[in-house]
């Protein structure tokens, strides 16, 4: 079916982002601007700093008025079924609202990487055209909590041109529930790493004492908006929750809590994916964090993190499976090759 009215509407077809069907009524953009107007005194999440982004200001997330990306490519090394055969389109934003203390992606989380450009909403909007016309079957916004405004006005240019693929909110669980009620049937699937379950966790490792609160409060609002994780015929996402939980060396207490609040408030069906790579970096590096992560995951650990899961009730495990991550890593080079 194609719609012919003043404005140019898109068709709306079986699994393209629910974010169209905002667009063609005209909502996509009411919601956009709603959120832009937050930005003259930021409360976009639990930091509240109060500053007026539009005018450039940067509170702790260290962003102010347009997004900065870092990288954006077909991504092969995510969950099997956000890669699929062609790869998830990751769009990988510097700054953040959380600021873990062991950061991987330390210099961009601080947004003090050279690679770090300004973009606005047409720069992100060809940046997600263009990862659909390379066979991306997402777009995975990568830290996206802090410029969820810049999101959405880069969606309405990027409708505009093509965009229908599913919208992946690939997130660090530090949320506003406010915040994310603005992405109401623009987000396809939810993807927060829930990373502590008690606040001396947090706290120690974020200075974020609310962290679980927020965190948990997120994932009720994530599973009210999307439901279970809905993976369809060939084996890609269309739709749900994917809960990620970054195993610390000192955290199976959190674990134990985590799978438990999954399995019990959330559902049996949430789909879990315990990751083990972690390693001490940022400012846990050369031996500076504390003793007990100065290591990374023992096989022996991430067994029974897994088994507390199988424990709780948990029905949808993320397992490692080498064999299929190698051939996912060899399409890939197959592809760059041709
Ligand atoms: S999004 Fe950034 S500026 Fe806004 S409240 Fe959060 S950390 Fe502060």
């Amino acid at each position: 079916m194609m719609f012919c009215k003043a404005e140019v509407l898109i068709e709306e077809k079986i699994m393209t982002g629910s974010y169209v069907k905002l667009y063609n009524t005209g909502q996509l953009r009411q919601i956009a601007k709603r959120a832009v107007a937050l930005l003259e005194s930021c409360s976009l999440c639990p930091r509240e700093c109060g500053v007026n982004r539009l005018q450039g200001e940067a509170g702790v997330c260290r962003t102010g008025r347009y997004a900065r990306v870092a990288s954006y490519g077909p991504h092969f090394g995510e969950e099997s079924c956000l890669v699929g055969s062609q790869g998830s389109g990751t769009i990988f934003f510097c700054g953040c609202n959380l600021l873990c203390r062991f950061c991987q992606n330390y210099s961009l989380s601080r947004d003090s990487d050279p690679d770090c450009t300004e973009v606005d909403a047409s720069g992100l909007a060809e940046l997600m055209i263009l990862l659909q016309h390379r066979g991306c079957h997402n777009i995975n916004f990568v830290t996206p909590t802090h410029v969820i405004p810049q999101i959405l006005e880069a969606l309405i240019v990027a409708v505009g041109s093509g965009l229908t693929v599913p919208v992946v909110y690939n997130c660090s669980g530090y949320e506003k529930v406010d915040s994310l009620v603005l992405l109401e049937n623009v987000v396809d699937i939810y993807m927060p790493d829930a990373k502590f379950f008690r606040a001396q966790s947090s706290a120690a490792h974020t200075g974020c004492a609310d962290y679980p609160v927020r965190m948990k409060q997120a994932i009720v609002e994530m599973q009210r908006q999307v439901g279970d994780l809905v993976v369809g015929p060939s084996g890609v996402a269309e739709r749900g929750l994917l809960v990620r939980h970054l195993l610390m060396p000192n955290g199976l207490e959190d674990t134990r809590e985590l799978v438990r609040f999954l399995a019990r408030t959330i559902s049996r069906d949430c789909y879990l994916n315990i990751m083990d790579q972690y390693r001490p970096c940022g400012e846990y590096s050369g031996g500076d964090g504390p003793e007990d992560c100065s290591h990374p995951i023992s096989q022996r650990m991430y067994e029974k993190a897994m088994q507390l899961a199988e424990d709780a009730g948990l029905r949808r495990l993320e397992r490692k499976d080498l064999g299929s991550l190698l051939a996912r890593l060899l399409i890939r080079s197959d592809q760059k090759q041709r």
